[in-house]
């Protein structure tokens, strides 16, 4: 069997197109322009190329980009002061604070002082009291993303059991949320789970957020399971160059899976796409 690749990047694509089309709808119709803050603290390179392909994506979808940099000593009173003046800024619709923070500041503390209604990235436990249950909640965009690669080749997920390889608030908790309201059998699996490769063989959906690479070996997959690869791990190949993997051995899984997203090219992709279809879901519930 060669399982079918996921194509995330194409699919990122047709996401922000269609978010282009909302929101030349929602000038037209109302006079609103969605408005996405990002606020960086610090100078973590990862985050600042991430933030970097942020604005750029926020503008060409025609949205209003927002940016602010702050350095890395800045005390708690003046984020949150920053962060209640884009809560109170009618342009607004969306405030994204990148992590990690500096670790003298709290990340859970700063990510309770947004307005959750401009949640974006559905951190907030308003958003995912929402999420578990099955309210409106914004929901964190990695495992949105996930959830429509999944759909975009397995349309009907009740019944099936998903396997979901991480815990954390960002990925497999919200991750396992999604499925359970979409009426599959979910576990969730973790550093203490016993025989997890068996575990991992019942799973008609696999979906992996570890961070370790290429874990998840092709034993460890149900044949004609589809396989959401979440990871990114740096490592070097057998010449000593640097390449990214993810948390599954991707070309040992293409023989046995029905399908499996890759990285890089997988959920990656999705999850700014997906972090600027939340902001015009907030911009559109904001004159609703
Ligand atoms: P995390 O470190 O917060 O959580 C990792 C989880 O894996 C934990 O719940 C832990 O219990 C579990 N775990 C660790 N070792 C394990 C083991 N041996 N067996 C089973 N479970 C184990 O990480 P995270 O923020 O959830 O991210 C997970 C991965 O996804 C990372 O590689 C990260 O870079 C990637 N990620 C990608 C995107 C994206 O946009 N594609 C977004 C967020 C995270």
């Amino acid at each position: 069997m060669t399982a079918i690749r996921i194509d995330g990047k194409a699919m990122a694509e047709q996401v922000r197109a269609d978010v282009a089309t909302g929101v030349a709808e929602l000038k037209a119709t109302h006079g609103v322009t969605p408005g996405l803050a990002v606020v960086l603290v610090g100078e973590d390179p990862a985050s600042e190329v991430y933030v970097r392909n942020k604005i750029k994506q926020t503008e060409a979808c025609g949205m209003t980009s927002f940016h602010h940099v702050l350095s890395k000593d800045t005390t708690r009173e003046s984020l949150l002061r920053l962060i209640r003046s884009l809560n109170e800024d009618p342009e607004v619709h969306g405030i994204l604070v990148q992590l990690p923070l500096p670790g003298h500041l709290d990340a859970k503390d700063v990510i309770e002082s947004i307005d959750p209604a401009k949640d974006v990235d559905g951190f907030h436990t308003a958003n995912v009291g929402e999420l578990w249950t099955e309210g409106q909640p914004f929901v964190p965009c990695t495992p949105l993303g996930c959830l429509k690669l999944l759909k975009s080749v397995c349309p009907d997920i009740a019944g099936k059991h998903a396997v979901v390889i991480g815990r954390s608030n960002i990925v497999g908790r919200p991750m396992a949320a999604l499925l359970l309201n979409e009426s599959a059998t979910v576990t969730i699996a973790h550093s203490k789970t016993d025989d997890l490769p068996g575990l991992c063989r019942q799973a008609d959906i696999l979906v992996a957020a570890v961070g370790r690479p290429q874990m998840v070996k092709a034993d460890w997959i149900k044949p004609g399971a589809v396989v959401l690869d979440v990871g990114i791990n740096r490592i070097e190949d057998d010449a000593g160059q640097s390449k990214l993997v993810g948390d599954v051995d991707f070309d040992a899984a293409l023989s046995v899976a029905g399908a499996v997203t890759p990285v890089p090219g997988g959920p990656g992709p999705m999850t700014i796409a997906c972090l600027l279809a939340n902001t015009l879901e907030a911009a559109k519930r904001s004159v609703a």
